[in-house]
């Protein structure tokens, strides 16, 4: 079968990996080069155990807190507010208590085999070396934070997850670098990280075209629908025509499914990373700080700190400050690292309201296939998502329930 993937970020290149082992004629398109968005600067973490939605019960008391502070962990440029409000009272209400458990068993469907997913891929692409299972920090300063975050460890806790408490003692031998301002950790000892999440999706798209993939450079103008089959897509260089179209364009995927006539309420959660080199830091394993909401991971060029939550849309320049304040964060936790060479970078999460992705047939759309909308963990939800998409082109059964991703649940 000749399939065309839109979008050669980690989804749409593990999606696209995938359907070229099951044997189809795999046509990977990017305006960019492969993972020039979303998947080259994020954090990394890979974790099988992430089951926490984003919103959740409470979460709306937090919010002006965070607001008050423009550099704070979240932030709405004043222009913006009128077009994202739809989208945060819809993300409210996806938080409500009923709602969570249902999202949590979801969030885990997708994440659990997250190592096990890409372990063919990366093995045949020769590049096992970007990927460590060394375990995630998250750590807290006080213990009312510790104690603040009791909803997720029960959450985590009625799955199976591992994770184990850690006093200053233990946390301190572990992450000696750490500020002894922080009392307490929650070790999550199965997860891990990629130590360079560009070269990762390079590394797999390369290998794509090795196998006989094609891989091509231009941007999708729209979707062709023939005798009512989505039938191929409309590129600046012409038409290309295939038995079935793959969306998996990240935050741009609503625009390009608008002219299909379905909505869906995909939002830019905007992140910034300071990335460090010659720090110094001899950091082992990624430390998030539950207060300050900043991932540290230690990666290949440098010691990287990702975070922070801007709605701007997909248009706004990126606000370099907010990549500034992560630094000033960062030497909050680890005041011995030394301040190198620094890039600094802003990526579009693809996040919809209820924390999940749009995974599966467009309803009414024969011929096509939404993977998109994987919000603050799409490294981590990539590779299940691409076995998924593979499955349903070629008629197995997928290896997730798909119900709670169907892109008609809004
Ligand atoms: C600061 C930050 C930290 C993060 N940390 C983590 C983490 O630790 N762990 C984790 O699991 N996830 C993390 N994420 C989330 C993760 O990066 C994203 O969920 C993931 O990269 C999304 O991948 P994607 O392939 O859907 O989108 P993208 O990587 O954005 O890829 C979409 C691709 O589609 C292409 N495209 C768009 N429109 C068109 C068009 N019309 N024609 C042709 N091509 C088009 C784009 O050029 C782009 O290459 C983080 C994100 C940020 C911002």
């Amino acid at each position: 079968m000749k399939v065309i993937v839109v979008g050669a970020g980690i989804v749409g290149t593990c999606s696209a990996s995938y359907l070229l082992r099951d044997g189809h004629d795999v046509v990977l398109i990017d305006s960019q080069g492969p993972g020039e968005c979303c998947s080259k600067g994020n954090a990394g973490a890979l974790s099988p155990g992430s089951c926490i939605p984003l919103s959740g019960p409470g979460m709306l008391s937090k919010i002006p807190g965070w607001l008050i502070d423009p550099l704070g962990p979240l932030r709405i440029r004043p222009g913006y507010l009128a077009s994202v409000l739809p989208w945060l009272i819809r993300f409210v209400i996806a938080g409500r208590a009923g709602n969570i458990a249902g999202l949590a068993d979801a969030l885990l469907a997708l994440h659990t085999n997250t190592f096990e997913n890409y372990e063919p891929l990366v093995a045949n692409a020769n590049c096992q070396d970007l990927i460590r299972r060394t375990g995630t920090l998250t750590v807290y300063k006080t213990d009312g934070s510790l104690a603040g975050s009791q909803r997720e460890w029960r959450l985590r806790e009625e799955r199976q997850i591992l994770q184990r408490v850690l006093g200053s003692g233990e946390l301190h031998d572990l992450v000696p670098e750490l500020s002894t301002d922080y009392k307490h950790g929650v070790l999550l000892a199965d997860h891990g990280f990629v130590t360079n999440p560009y070269r990762l999706v390079c590394r797999l798209a390369e290998q794509f075209a090795r196998d006989g993939g094609h891989l091509e450079r231009y941007r999708v103008t729209g979707i062709i629908v023939r005798d009512g089959r989505v039938s191929g897509v409309h590129t600046a260089a012409g038409e290309l025509i295939a038995d079935r179209v793959v969306i998996a364009a990240g935050a741009w995927s609503a625009k390009l499914i608008s002219g299909l006539g379905i909505r869906v309420p995909l939002e830019s959660q905007r992140g910034y990373h300071a990335t460090v080199q010659g720090s110094g830091s001899t950091l082992a394993l990624p430390v998030a700080s539950a207060e300050a909401k900043v991932y540290a991971t230690p990666m290949e060029d440098g010691l990287r700190f990702a975070g922070t939550v801007e709605f701007a849309g997909l248009d706004a320049p990126p606000d370099f400050r907010r990549a500034e304040a992560l630094i000033q964060l960062a030497k909050d936790m680890f005041p011995a690292f030394a301040l190198g060479k620094v890039s600094q970078w802003m990526g579009h999460r693809p996040t919809l309201p209820d924390s999940l992705p749009v995974i599966g047939p467009a309803p009414g759309h024969p011929g096509s296939l939404f993977a998109f909308g994987h919000g603050h963990l799409g490294m981590t939800g990539a590779s299940t998502t691409g076995t998924t998409i593979a499955s349903l082109v070629s008629g197995r059964q997928p290896p997730i329930n798909l119900v709670p991703y169907r892109p008609d649940r809004f």
